[in-house]
């Protein structure tokens, strides 16, 4: 059966990844990127064996004497060749004259990515060899010295951004890729934003930036932890999954207001738009509510927001997570299009389709569709197909196109039954249009709302795959998540709860009563930051009565408070009400660059299995080192063969 790899992307479960529509012409953006943090006037040149960048050189340079210092880009007829910096590429003239027959020989002869260091003139280009793409372009460099720095050996690929290579090469040679304008622009990028914060916090708002510690210990609940020996034996520190404790506790401190760019660990092994090691804006207050945090937060990335990027429009947008389900079918809604989840049950009260009348029959039946805009123009019958078997496989569900131009309902015969009233109904309700093509499902409201959600995701990569343009790529659409759940059933013993957020959230103050009768119904106060459909923050209010704080733990949680006890004695002594938020940063710049992966905006990344490709790290330890740690390898039966390498 037809397969479209979209569905296979669902059928392995795979979170999604980070999309982009558009490829960024980085070569210019990066060049805008760093002239906007000239105009702030850093000084390149101070400190360095060089007068200038390359990429700085105007004509009103002319008759300078300059010194650069850059990589060979390439070289044309050994007549040319184009320096490249960080800044930018220039073009040096190779002398052609007897007397220069030494620069001549160095710069002929080194190869492509060679470092050299060129000392001579700015001169005009002859009149119609100007290059007005280049911002250079208007001058030239004449040399008069020339100086091999280091010369390069071959290359394991090309570093021009157009040269397509594989990741896992790009991951081995980071320090190569690092080169290209793109890795340039987004870590460039990253650093100005990340300095805009700082400004914003702490110059603008008082915040104290405070590092913590990252040998710590087990924190329950919540994600896996990396483990490091202790050279006591049988003890372990634990990597943080966030500074949430020592944030906390800063509070209690009397520090105010906390922020921290925090490298944060988990160990949930591969996912496509996660990293094991991860940084985030990590952000702290006392004497502070929900709405206090938000609009911090919605000041800081407006003031932090790129030049080159349309301004943040502030207040976000606001749902609760129970319309977020109901809606969109997840708790982070991509806002940029429409084809919302629309309650259909009315319609069809009295309908002869058999799992419609079923589903409305049980006590939390429902029906519910979405619209896919000229669907019967772009879906294929195969889609739709591969849409229905989806629905049966992962959802146990059927789903019912309806093509609103009755003609063409030709994959559905049970839609013959939709009686004409119905569809007139249906055209009302989700203001359709002729092309349009109605997915219908029935049953349970949450399990309908999150297949729809997850196939009104998969039709609109599907529509734009196809030349539609459903979502604008320079829109960001962000959005408030609020009233989530303060629990949630474990996932792997339903009967237990979890925190929906973490244990130290505190409930809505208007469902604290619930947490003695009813806790699975209590709301909390956890707010998710989301970005064109990415969490990329969260936080909320905290807990700041101990005895509150033990009796989740304790009776609803059951973990063991033992674990907790700094904390909890902490807040015996005068903790100030409190509450903050961590907002990723990794996941916020990929988006803001529109990169495919979080890996693209870091400097060096972990690959999807997470290793470093570069000194493959993770790596073997031999048996008497780990001696003062007592401990010992138990070897798996089927990775003999692996430790034999
Ligand atoms: N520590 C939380 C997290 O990493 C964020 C917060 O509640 O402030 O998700």
């Amino acid at each position: 059966m037809y397969f479209p790899s979209w569905l296979s992307q669902l059928y392995k479960g795979l979170s999604r990844p980070i999309r982009r529509t558009t490829q960024p012409i980085w070569c210019s953006l990066y060049r805008r990127l760093v002239q906007s943090s000239q105009r702030r006037n850093p000084e390149f040149n101070s400190f360095a064996v060089r007068t200038n960048t390359c990429g700085e050189l105007r004509s009103s340079h002319l008759g300078q004497e300059v010194t650069l210092c850059g990589w060979i880009q390439y070289r044309r007829q050994n007549t040319f060749l184009v320096l490249r910096d960080f800044h930018g590429l220039v073009q040096v003239v190779i002398p052609q004259d007897e007397s220069a027959a030494s620069v001549k020989k160095i710069l002929c002869e080194a190869p492509v990515e060679s470092v050299v260091r060129v000392s001579g003139t700015v001169i005009s280009r002859p009149a119609g060899q100007e290059n007005p793409k280049m911002p250079t372009g208007e001058i030239e460099i004449k040399v008069k010295t020339a100086e091999l720095l280091n010369a390069c050996k071959k290359l394991p690929f090309e570093i021009k951004d157009f040269m397509k290579k594989t990741e896992a090469l790009r991951l081995q040679y980071r320090y190569l890729d690092l080169r290209s304008f793109q890795m340039q622009y987004n870590l460039r990028l990253r650093s100005q934003m990340v300095m805009k914060m700082r400004e914003y916090l702490c110059n603008l708002h008082g915040f104290v930036d405070i590092e913590t510690p990252t040998l710590f210990k087990r924190t329950p609940g919540g994600a896996k932890e990396f483990l490091v020996p202790s050279r006591e034996p049988g003890k372990f520190y634990s990597l943080p999954q966030s500074p949430q404790q020592f944030k906390q506790l800063l509070m209690v401190g009397g520090l105010d207001r906390y922020f921290q760019v925090a490298r944060c660990y988990r160990d949930e092994g591969s996912r496509p738009d996660r990293q094991p090691e991860f940084t985030q804006i990590d952000i702290e207050m006392s004497f502070v509510d929900q709405t206090g945090i938000q609009s911090l937060i919605e000041g800081l990335l407006q003031y932090s927001w790129p030049n080159d990027k349309d301004p943040v429009v502030v207040p976000f947008p606001t749902v609760t997570f129970t319309e977020a389900l109901a809606t969109y079918g997840t708790d982070k809604p991509d806002t940029r299009f429409g084809m919302k989840i629309i309650d259909i049950s009315d319609v069809f009260r009295n309908t002869e389709i058999g799992f419609l009348q079923d589903a409305l029959s049980k006590p939390h039946g429902t029906v519910k569709a979405i619209c896919i805009p000229e669907g019967a123009k772009y879906l294929k019958r195969k889609d739709i197909e591969s849409i229905r078997k989806f629905a049966a496989d992962h959802f146990n569900q059927e789903i019912l196109p309806v093509f609103l131009n009755a003609n063409r309902n030709w994959n559905s015969p049970v839609a013959n039954f939709i009686m004409e009233s119905q569809r007139l109904e249906l055209i009302r309700l989700m203001d359709t249009q002729e092309e349009d093509v109605v997915l219908l499902t029935a049953g349970e409201h949450n399990k309908a709302c999150s297949l729809l959600g997850k196939l009104r995701l998969e039709c609109a990569d599907l529509l734009e795959t196809r030349g539609m343009v459903l979502r604008d790529p320079t829109l960001f659409s962000f959005l408030w998540v609020v009233d989530f759940p303060l629990f949630l059933p474990k996932e792997e013993n339903p009967r237990e709860l979890e925190s929906a957020h973490h244990p130290f959230t505190a409930p809505h103050p208007s469902d604290i009563h619930l947490l003695y009768t009813e806790p699975k119904k209590a709301r909390s106060q956890h707010y998710d930051l989301v970005l064109n459909g990415n969490e990329i923050g969260g936080g909320s209010i905290r807990i700041h009565n101990a005895e509150l704080q033990r009796y989740i733990l304790a009776t609803l949680l059951k973990e063991d408070v033992k674990m907790l006890s700094h904390l909890l004695q902490a807040l015996d002594y005068g903790a100030p009400p409190h509450g903050g938020i961590a907002l990723g940063l990794d996941r916020l710049i990929c988006l803001v660059t529109g990169s495919p992966s979080i890996r693209d905006v870091i400097a060096f990344p972990k690959s999807f299995r997470g290793h470093d490709l570069m000194s493959n790290a993770p790596d073997s330890i031999p048996p008497e080192e780990l001696k003062p740690y007592h401990i010992r390898v138990s070897w798996p039966t089927d990775s003999k063969a692996e430790r034999a390498h």
